[in-house]
């Protein structure tokens, strides 16, 4: 320091001889050395900006739905046959569901990687319920696996009980599972009586417009499921696929182990 400063005093340090002094030639040195820093900052924000901009993050798994339309709104999820809903859809019946039991609902798996946990559900005494939820076509039945998961993941969310609803019903494995470590668990029947009886879940709003013949979409679809099997073979999982309806009514050929396998492959 006291050799910049004895540099300065002795003017050892020559400045092009401007019609002001050394210190104001500093100044505009030292602003002169700022302007190109900016500059140089500058250009590497844009750099970096562009380098995202080429390279966008990589895509989530796309999901094949069943349907071209988004994800339902809660008044669709209520007049919708089972057979009509993803995962997801399913998971948030319940919770609208629940919350009108008068629990308190935390969607904690939403979307799929739900790690054996979907809802947690908790009482007026503040119990807390692990809840599984399954929306299985009726052939397809609910394995040991996955309340072997269940019962693994409820200490992850703090809870003692767990209840695992399924659309269609369990394996003999699965209920003597259930059993041993005290899982309750609604089958198909049994969720549709509660269904029912809550009011809301009206599955069969549609169908009054439709021919008296439908009397149940759901129904329908497990008719259909049985009749269609095909000879065919999921690509992915080797499991038969069936004839399935969009919405629109146009017909596909769908894995029978929907929604666990969601592979569709047009007719
Ligand atoms: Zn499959």
């Amino acid at each position: 320091m006291e050799y910049l400063s004895m540099l300065l005093a002795s003017n050892a340090i020559e400045f092009p001889k401007l019609p002001f002094g050394p210190a104001v030639s500093w100044m505009l040195a030292i602003m002169f050395a700022l302007s190109i820093l900016t500059a140089v900052v500058d250009k590497a924000t844009r750099q970096k900006r562009k380098r995202r901009k080429r390279s966008p993050a990589p895509k989530k798994a796309v999901t094949t739905k069943r349907t071209s339309s988004g994800p339902k709104s809660d008044e669709a999820i209520l007049s919708a046959p089972f057979s009509d809903l993803s995962g997801a859809e399913f998971e948030r019946l319940l919770a609208l569901y629940f919350r009108d039991q008068a629990y308190t609902v935390k969607e904690v798996g939403v979307g799929g990687s739900d790690g054996g946990v979907d809802l947690v559900i908790i009482d007026k005494r503040g119990e807390k319920t692990a809840v599984q939820a399954k929306c299985y076509s009726v052939s397809n039945k609910v394995p040991v696996q996955t309340v072997r998961e269940l019962v693994g993941a409820k200490r992850n969310h703090d809870c003692i009980l767990t209840l695992l609803v399924t659309t269609s019903d369990l394996t003999g494995p699965a209920k003597a599972e259930a059993e041993q470590f005290k899982v309750e668990y609604w089958h198909g029947a049994l969720l549709e009586q509660k269904l029912r009886s809550w009011g809301k879940w009206q599955p069969g709003k549609k169908i009054g417009r439709q021919e008296a013949a439908a009397k149940s979409e759901i129904r329908k679809a497990q008719l259909e499921v049985a009749a269609a099997s095909t000879s065919i073979t999921c690509g992915k999982c080797g499991a038969p696929m069936v004839r399935r309806k969009s919405k629109n009514g146009e017909e596909f050929l769908g894995c029978s182990k929907f929604p666990s396998c969601r592979q569709t492959k047009p007719i």
